[in-house]
């Protein structure tokens, strides 16, 4: 594994990303994958000066984060969390974003101790295998979490099929854009809605042309 090629190689397509649709590459925080990690690869990309890092299995999370204690680091769960593991790792995570529930924001509400940024997971392409809400049912489910102070959405979080084509691509993470901005306008005080998670190793750049604040990626940086 070349680490430094690895990031520098990303770091890189993001930038021409931005640079092909005129954003500024300040906007979009690059979210390393560390979940097929052990410890040690993750001490050696956080010594490169990639802080935002991300887990998606609790007891791996709760493990590799009692591991390492460089203050900096910025914990994003990405995962589907089961209710009952709730109440061990949302305090302990900056981003989480995989809320697709009422059942989960109401356990979410009961359990933490500070107010979680959250991500609004969205299905947008409708897969059946994939967790979160439809594009549909989003705004709905944002409103109905007024009373939940422990939540704040910062943003919508989705995930392409695997198999899609560039186009289908571009045409989800769209979609989502126009989500975003739609409950952004909202102007809800617990739902600011400004972030937007999306684009993962195959799809990241076409994430970034559409929008993408916070990428995912894990096999790009760690092949
Ligand atoms: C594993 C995972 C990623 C990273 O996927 P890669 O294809 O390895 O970059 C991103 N988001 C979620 C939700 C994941 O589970």
């Amino acid at each position: 594994m070349m680490l430094a090629d690895n990031l520098k190689q990303v770091q890189q397509s993001i930038q021409k990303a931005c640079d092909q649709v005129g954003r500024s590459c300040s906007e979009v925080t690059l979210v390393a994958v560390t979940k097929t990690e052990d410890v040690p690869t993750t001490q050696a990309m956080i010594a490169l000066g990639q802080l935002h890092l991300a887990e998606n299995r609790a007891d791996k999370f709760l493990a590799k984060k009692q591991a390492i204690t460089h203050p900096e680091v910025v914990w994003h769960y990405i995962g589907n969390l089961q209710r009952r593991k709730v109440k061990d790792v949302i305090n302990e995570v900056d981003y989480f974003h995989a809320l697709d529930s009422l059942k989960l924001a109401d356990e979410i509400q009961k359990r933490a101790q500070k107010v979680v940024k959250c991500f609004v997971e969205v299905n947008v392409s409708g897969e059946e295998s994939k967790h979160g809400l439809t594009l549909e049912e989003t705004k709905d489910f944002i409103l109905s979490l007024h009373a939940h102070d422990k939540i704040q959405v910062v943003g919508l979080m989705t995930m392409a099929p695997f198999d899609s084509t560039a186009t289908e691509q571009h045409d989800i993470f769209k979609k989502l854009k126009q989500k975003q901005c739609e409950i952004e306008k909202l102007t809800l005080s617990y739902a600011p809605c400004h972030d937007l998670s999306m684009g993962m190793s195959n799809d990241f750049p076409i994430a970034v042309m559409e929008g993408a604040t916070f990428v995912r990626v894990g096999t790009a940086l760690f092949k």
